[in-house]
């Protein structure tokens, strides 16, 4: 059969719960999301569980959240009403269906050899340098071979030359001779990866399968399986792979890096997915910073290049800031509020808008804010040398100090603002110079050599924990 005719735009994505959810996995959502989106079709998820062994059921739940956290959501599910996922260990009756039928047509067999045997073989078609595929011992069998158990299901690979035309990559060809007859179950109840794939894709009525370059020697299998089932072959897309600064393939470090993770350093999902969008797909023009709605709007899979594509950790700090400046306050407070729990910091509400305000343009992440923002909470240890302007002696920042202090007690909290503490210190700038009276200020309020403006860090503070902050600074004199 040839490519189907689509009536409607049915995608999935297939993740196989076995690890974390990486970048690479939430790229592949979010390209078939909105081309789903976009073309008014259908996104499936399918989760490809068959590997007992190493599936766990953590790391779907990891998935579900944050597929939930992005805000990709998907259609379809098994039974009435209930949405989704579809768990590939839940259809094993299906895939038994489809494997009982290709065994009585006599296009897939039971293998009887052994790991030892296999190997053995392996090895010798090694040592003559031919490529090391499976003989085809057991594939014209009459009987099973005495003593002898069955231990998996091979297909019967046809030697024929398979062609497809791939959406990103254009015609693509395979020698399907090369494969040899590969196993597709460990045994009728147990399917692997590549035989599940074709039937749920035929199943789902997929007719895009978009996924990562990684799965493009699985696709040939896949039509092969395909054929010999009489289903009809969906059109496929491979996503170029993702590359690091040297144009390497993503490193461990990045490529196994879970979502979870970005969540955690303070990442906003809409930046994370602006970010994502950007790896192999280009818009028809500059503009970089999207929301998901825009890029729903602009996506188009024939903008999307098979060269790899380079994960720049910069860009999605350039991008999670420019995501940040449209947040609003109320939004930024929501964000941050995990992540000031996480360290104990529990601000009231005027404090926190004006935490908001002073930090929101000068942070990337949400983890950078409740860094910064620790001094407010807890005044951190430091030498009594960071009071000092320059060279001044001890004795005239001790001083100094002791002025500070008296400018601020006339004020009560409420004039305790921005403009009400600058008018406070005119006097005292004007004698004694800007350096020499905010320096001191800043670095008893702050203890850090380098930190929000004073004013702002006293405003924040309130008068009596300046006053406080203060008398600590005369005391370490
Ligand atoms: N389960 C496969 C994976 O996680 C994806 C299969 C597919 O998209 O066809 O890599």
């Amino acid at each position: 059969m040839t490519a189907k005719h689509i009536e409607k735009v049915r995608v999935r994505f297939a993740p196989s719960p076995t690890g974390h959810w990486h970048v690479g996995g939430v790229r592949t959502t979010l390209f078939n999301w909105l081309f789903a989106r976009k073309q008014g079709g259908v996104f499936i998820l399918r989760i490809e569980d068959t590997d007992a062994e190493r599936s766990k059921k953590e790391y779907e739940a990891e998935i579900l959240e944050m597929l939930a956290w992005l805000g990709l959501d998907y259609d379809e599910g098994p039974g009435k009403g209930n949405l989704g996922p579809y768990r590939q260990s839940e259809r094993t009756a299906l895939y038994e269906k489809y494997l009982a039928k290709l065994l009585e047509e006599h296009r897939a067999y039971y293998c009887y050899c052994s790991k030892e045997e296999l190997e053995a073989e392996r090895q010798a078609l090694l040592a003559q340098g031919m490529p090391a595929k499976y003989g085809g011992h057991c594939r014209n069998l009459k009987n099973p071979p005495a003593g002898k158990k069955p231990e998996v299901i091979r297909f019967k690979t046809p030697e024929v030359e398979i062609e497809f035309k791939d959406l990103i990559r254009g015609k693509v060809k395979f020698d399907a001779a090369l494969f040899g007859d590969f196993v597709i179950a460990k045994d009728v109840h147990s399917p692997l990866y590549n035989f599940a794939v074709v039937v749920d894709d035929h199943e789902m009525q997929i007719s895009h399968v978009i996924r990562g370059e990684e799965h493009l020697s699985n696709t040939p299998k896949q039509i092969l399986m395909q054929k010999a089932m009489g289903l009809a072959e969906p059109i496929y897309g491979h996503l170029p792979l993702i590359l690091d600064g040297e144009r390497k393939k993503l490193s461990k470090r990045y490529a196994e890096t879970s979502l979870l993770e970005y969540r955690e350093r303070g990442f906003l999902p809409g930046a994370i997915l602006n970010f994502l969008a950007l790896l192999g797909w280009h818009p028809s023009h500059d503009k970089e910073v999207f929301t998901l709605k825009e890029l729903i709007q602009e996506f188009d899979l024939s903008r999307v290049q098979k060269a790899g594509a380079v994960f720049n950790e910069k860009k999605l700090l350039w991008l999670n800031r420019e995501h940040l400046r449209k947040l609003s306050e109320e939004e930024i407070a929501k964000f941050l509020d995990p992540f000031l729990k996480k360290k104990n910091l529990t601000p009231n509400s005027e404090m926190l808008r004006g935490l908001i305000r002073l930090e929101r343009d000068r942070i990337r992440t949400f983890s950078e804010f409740s860094e910064s923002a620790g001094l407010f909470f807890s005044l951190p240890d430091y030498p009594s040398s960071l009071l000092n302007w320059k060279d001044s002696p001890k004795e005239e920042t001790k001083q100094m100090i002791s002025s500070l202090k008296e400018c601020f007690a006339p004020l009560t909290e409420k004039k305790f603002t921005r403009e009400g503490i600058m008018a406070a210190l005119r006097n005292l700038i004007e004698t004694k110079g800007k350096g020499n009276v905010l320096w001191p200020l800043r670095a008893a309020l702050s203890g850090q050599m380098a930190s929000p403006d004073p004013l702002d860090i006293a405003s924040i503070l309130g008068k009596t924990e300046t006053l406080r902050r203060l008398e600590i600074a005369l005391k370490k004199i």
